[in-house]
């Protein structure tokens, strides 16, 4: 019974503290043990950061498992935050940001699932939220911009050479290779931004998208931050330890067949830039205004788009009537949802693990209760365009 007891404290004190997130001014989800977090944005625009944490829970060993790489990303986490704020200042919206707080001794989320969680059950549980927070960010940002959206997997490098190395999956001799054979379906095939490549505002080849003029690489150096490649630097040599991208980029962007999204991996130099707050701050100016030049180039959206929290619209701000709340095991529950009006929607349990996500509107207004352990969940339903992020306790029993 104290046994019980307990366990119901811890969740409900658990509850609480993510309620309590999920109420402030940008919404924060977090996974299991608060190890991984998802800060839910507006932006066409996501961030993952995968080895920039520094919790190391004893309960987690140390990752030995297959030659594993341990090394932390000094301060990425700060420098994603400060691209956030600076977002923020420019748009008055916030991009997704994924956020990994265990060290990578314990967890690498840029590794498969058994090299990165190295059998663990608490690092499996971790690597899976941190994926799926990726993807329930894409599937918000691309279906509030119709596929023009951009995702960065953001680290750090310990490479002598201080430059920005972007990474869309080709490796150092493969971008030595002229630009006409990069324009083949080949090579866009073994790219991160090859749904770009085949379609974009500027009508710019592959080659163009990764060093030319308008290059992310070479926005960057035009802000006075060198990176390879770019017009400047079109490679970035083969004995130079340049990182091409990993599971992150290859599993969340355009290189994977039936995902949309482009994006890249990019590394970032220390010296000058993530060593001290105002070099941070300083790449984050540079940073937000290179990205913006680059998505107005070659993507149709446009950042006003986002609809910054003064433009809240009251009316949808209500929940709409949901039932039966108790839900039984083996049904489902249904939602009012006004005509003319699209949520999406995340079903999580207590501990900020998600069970479910999709689309609702006044046709396809039912979530199966079918497959859900009995127990209390809460159900966010969001209109990203009307910017309304609601929350509703759900009760599921036997
Ligand atoms: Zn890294």
């Amino acid at each position: 019974m104290q046994k019980i007891l307990s366990y119901y404290i811890i969740t409900l004190a658990i509850c609480i503290l993510w309620l309590t997130t999920i109420a402030s001014a940008q919404q924060s989800v977090f996974g299991t043990n608060n190890y991984i977090e998802y800060q839910v944005g507006t932006l066409p625009f996501i961030i993952s950061v995968p080895h920039g944490g520094n919790l190391e829970p004893a309960s987690i060993p140390t990752r030995t498992c297959n030659n594993a790489v341990t090394v932390t990303d000094a301060f990425t986490i700060e420098t994603a935050l400060e691209i956030r704020n600076r977002l923020f200042t420019i748009t008055g919206c916030y991009p997704h940001l994924i956020i990994s707080h265990l060290r990578r001794t314990k967890l690498d989320p840029n590794r498969n699932l058994a090299d990165g969680a190295c059998g663990n059950a608490q690092a499996i549980t971790a690597w899976n939220e941190f994926h799926n927070f990726i993807t329930t960010a894409r599937n918000t940002a691309q279906q509030q911009y119709n596929n023009q959206t951009l995702f960065v997997d953001l680290h750090g490098h310990g490479n002598p050479i201080q430059r920005v190395e972007l990474g869309y999956l080709l490796y150092d001799d493969e971008l030595e290779l002229s630009d006409s054979i990069l324009n083949t379906p080949k090579y866009l095939g073994y790219s991160s931004i090859k749904n770009l490549a085949l379609s974009n505002a500027s009508n710019s080849t592959h080659a163009q998208l990764l060093r030319g003029p308008k290059a992310f690489g070479t926005l960057l150096a035009n802000n006075n931050y060198p990176a390879v490649p770019s017009q400047r630097i079109p490679f970035p040599g083969t004995a130079s330890n340049y990182f091409s991208g990993g599971y992150i980029t290859a599993n969340h962007t355009s290189y994977t067949s039936g995902i949309q999204i482009n994006g890249f991996q990019m590394e970032l130099n220390f010296t000058n830039l993530r060593d001290i707050p105002a070099n941070r701050t300083a790449f984050a100016i540079a940073f937000t205004r290179a990205i913006i030049e680059y998505m107005n180039s070659h993507f149709t959206t446009t950042w006003n788009g986002c609809r910054p929290l003064s433009a809240k619209n009251e009316a949808l701000d209500v929940f709409p009537e949901l039932y039966p709340n108790p839900a039984s095991k083996r049904d489902f529950v249904s939602i009012d949802v006004p005509r003319n009006t699209r949520y999406s929607f995340s079903l999580f349990n207590l501990l900020g693990c998600i069970f479910a996500t999709g689309q609702l509107d006044a046709k396809n207004n039912t979530i199966s209760t079918e497959l859900l352990p009995a127990g209390i969940y809460v159900l966010q339903i969001s209109n990203t365009q009307h910017n309304v992020v609601m929350t509703r306790k759900l009760i599921v029993q036997e």
